[in-house]
């Protein structure tokens, strides 16, 4: 790195208040890996970022493919429609993030969500318009593009076009969520159409689904460039979808269209051990909830601990409560709002926080703290908990590039209104529907033009010899962060390959109190044993989880994908 960049690097870290420690390893003579690989939460759309990476592509160019093939495959999770963030390493361990979240119209206001002086209820709200933002996820894939990628714009849109022209089968996941969200996936002609039988029924799994207009859509914007998303016949199409849906129409505009901008955003970095870990800023909580617990973790011994011993897991709900009492409180969208990111993983600050931390006993009622930063900040705690359709994909070529982007819709189907072939995201509802409590506003309220609070948690971690070593994220809306930190403990303090971490079960302890523990999983054993240290409440609950990641040991990579999902890694 040269010495300018790194002071560039560190202007940036101050800027936005992380940690950017510069690195000094050398850029590869060769290739650094002897193989690329992609881990996506459907075979095809990693088989489609697997061809980028036969065809010379750079990890970027893996990524967009994968992002835009699970369009198709994977609608009720993720796509075009939706937005996304993107953390990428280059060989020498330099971190970039570009922001895609999607952005409310310029007419939204905290009261976006009321009608009539009465709050809506989330199910009032999804489907409809009211929760659709303006898309990131084209936006990001130009950027991204423009920056990093080999191959030509159009070559990254070839796989999905493909298999939105032939036809894609029908999944058992995607049959089970046609069902469970029948309102939401049939909510538009199209969706049904395309999803249900004359029955009203979803199709068998197995069934060959294509969807012309998406590869139309997918045509347009590769001979045309990502302006065709966001001008013309495509904003037009969204905008007439959404101020003339049946349920809850909104004002969003073509000017709102035209106005989107992915943003590039300094990573947020800090370590963990001898480990550094990045992850995506705000608009997301990711990095600072993720740093935050693994950081006030720091100071016990989980390694001698064990993934077997119940005080492992207790110590992780302890320190997940404080980390998510402090996302509650600031965790919002910095262009709007002071979000203290420095000082929420400020290393004194969290060494104060984890003295609360007890072996023996729990803290009766965890709640934000005041991290350097917010001393004047009045927000009420956020009561927003994000839902689930979402999708991470994981890549990295044999130049030792890596990417971890997470994209989404919201909730499965998002809002269930589809547009030039793709559904359109329920994003919106990421927001505090509620603007304030008790006479305090909320960081994370609707505003017009502003990013709704995320979850989404795309990671890098760095081994102490700087080179890279994990490449993970989830879907599972709030249960994000904890699906990543379970990984990385599992990977780094318990030594487990990482196949093996991701296999691990989840504890989620995102409130004052409550913890939760995966159904079914080997945890629920454990509650007899958290409840004596001092957990009033757990509860077994069904999360729903889907991680992707790939590790590196030496010069292998090495993916994995979530046994509980579909997902699966092509070694490339
Ligand atoms: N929309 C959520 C977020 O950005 C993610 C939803 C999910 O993972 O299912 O945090």
């Amino acid at each position: 790195m040269t010495p300018r960049l790194i002071t560039l690097l560190a202007a940036a870290a101050t800027l936005s208040g992380c940690t950017i420690i510069p690195r000094t390893v050398e850029p590869p003579a060769a290739a650094l890996y002897e193989a690329g690989m992609v881990s996506a939460a459907d075979p095809r759309a990693s088989e489609a970022g697997a061809q980028m990476l036969r065809q010379g592509g750079t990890a970027t160019d893996a990524a967009i493919a994968t992002m835009l093939a699970l369009t198709v495959v994977e609608p009720q999770s993720s796509g075009i429609g939706g937005g996304g963030f993107y953390v990428a390493a280059n060989a020498r361990g330099e971190v970039e993030t570009i922001d895609g979240r999607e952005t409310a119209p310029a007419a939204a206001h905290p009261q976006w969500f009321y009608k009539d002086g009465v709050l809506l209820k989330f199910p009032e709200v999804v489907p409809g318009a009211t929760s659709v933002g303006v898309p990131g996820n084209i936006a990001l894939a130009a950027k991204a593009h423009a920056a990093h990628g080999r191959l030509t714009w159009a070559a990254l849109f070839a796989p999905a076009i493909k298999l939105a022209r032939e036809g894609f089968a029908i999944t058992p996941r995607l049959h089970a969520m046609l069902k469970s969200n029948a309102k939401v996936a049939g909510f538009s002609a199209e969706g049904r159409a395309m999803f249900f039988g004359a029955d009203g029924q979803p199709l068998p799994v197995g069934t060959v689904v294509k969807n012309p207009a998406l590869a139309d859509s997918l045509q347009m914007f590769a001979d045309q460039g990502a302006k065709a998303f966001y001008t013309g016949p495509n904003a037009r199409a969204i905008v007439t979808k959404v101020t003339t849906a049946p349920v809850n129409p909104a004002p969003m505009t073509e000017a709102d269209i035209a106005a989107y901008a992915a943003k590039d955003r300094a990573a947020v970095c800090g370590t963990y051990r001898a480990y550094r870990v990045c992850s995506m800023g705000p608009p997301s909580s990711g990095a600072t909830t993720l740093l935050a617990t693994l950081i006030q973790l720091e100071r016990f011994d989980m390694k001698a601990l064990g993934k077997d011993n119940p005080v492992s897991w207790h110590l992780i709900a302890e320190s997940q409560r404080l980390a998510y009492a402090d996302r509650a409180r600031f965790a919002a969208d910095a262009d709007f709002v002071t979000v203290p990111v420095a000082g929420m993983i400020d290393r004194k600050y969290l060494t104060g926080r984890s003295a609360l931390i007890s072996q023996s006993g729990s803290i009766a009622k965890a709640v934000a703290g005041t991290p350097p930063g917010a001393e004047k900040l009045t927000f009420a705690p956020s009561s927003q908990l994000a839902e689930n359709g979402t999708s991470h994909f994981a890549v990295v070529d044999r130049a030792g590039n890596a990417v971890s982007y997470t994209s989404t819709i919201e909730s499965a189907f998002g809002s269930g209104i589809v547009a030039g072939g793709y559904y359109l995201n329920n994003e919106l509802t990421d927001f505090d529907m509620n603007p304030q409590l008790n006479g305090r506003l909320v960081a994370n309220r609707v505003e017009g033009g502003k990013r709704p609070r995320s979850s989404m948690t795309p990671a890098l971690v760095f081994g102490p010899d700087g080179r890279l070593r994990l490449v993970v994220g989830a879907a599972g809306g709030a249960t994000i962060p904890a699906q990543v930190i379970r990984a990385v403990i599992g990977v780094i303090d318990w030594d487990l390959p990482v196949q093996q971490a991701l296999a691990l079960p989840v504890l989620f302890a995102p409130g004052t109190e409550t913890v939760y523990v995966e159904q079914g999983s080997w945890l629920e054993g454990m509650i007899p044993a958290l409840k004596a240290l001092g957990h009033a409440d757990v509860q077994p609950r069904a999360l729903p989880l889907k991680a992707n990641a790939i590790e590196l040991r030496g010069s292998q990579p090495w993916g994995a994908a979530d046994p509980r999902s579909e997902g699966k890694a092509i070694r490339e």
